[in-house]
């Protein structure tokens, strides 16, 4: 079972590098970390699992947060009170966004940075992404508002960029009267 402490923290080179394409037919390493990371993430967003397993709650994990450096993610999305839905992407691709951006008012998480950020992230309010699911199959998936959020956060990961290198430096609420809190 992942626990919290096998993802890496934002202090590990691997989080800063690009992810590598996978070949097809999955791994049994990465099919099994696929299995772990939908668990996890189920898990520690149900306050009684999260508690009882101490997880840290989270909605999305790339591979490389393990230390594998393929492009794949999984995200598990509480589309209403105690309904989840698993999206595993594997080599995925934005193929088209929304013009609207939004940010995320209390500011975004990551399961590796371990730390209080000020300031937002712009990301679009929209995307729809082109990917493989786990037999290869070419899927296209579109996520609004906070999947979108985290179909872009965890994208980003896949090119070894952290939420925090989205925040500009010197003005951590640059831009914020143009975009939409959500
Ligand atoms: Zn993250």
């Amino acid at each position: 079972m992942l626990k919290t402490k096998d993802i890496l923290d934002e202090k590990d080179k691997k989080l800063h590098q690009k992810s590598l394409p996978v070949v097809f037919p999955l791994s049994a390493e990465d099919k099994n970390i696929i299995n772990e990371a939908i668990e996890y993430l189920k898990n520690s967003q149900i306050e009684e699992l999260a508690e009882k397993y101490d997880l840290r709650p989270g909605m999305g994990l790339a591979a490389v947060q393990v230390g594998v450096l393929k492009r794949y993610f999984v995200v598990v999305h509480e589309y209403e009170p105690g309904e989840f839905k698993n999206y595993v992407l594997i080599n995925p691709k934005i193929i088209s966004n929304s013009v609207e951006k939004i940010y995320v008012e209390t500011g975004e998480g990551c399961l590796s940075v371990n730390r209080d950020i000020d300031g937002i992230v712009p990301r679009y309010a929209r995307v729809t992404l082109e990917a493989q699911d786990i037999n290869g199959n070419k899927i296209t998936v579109r996520g609004r508002e906070e999947l979108a959020v985290a179909f872009q956060h965890e994208m980003d990961h896949l090119d070894g960029i952290i939420f925090t290198d989205k925040i500009d430096k010197k003005n951590p609420y640059k831009d914020m009267d143009n975009m939409r809190p959500i």
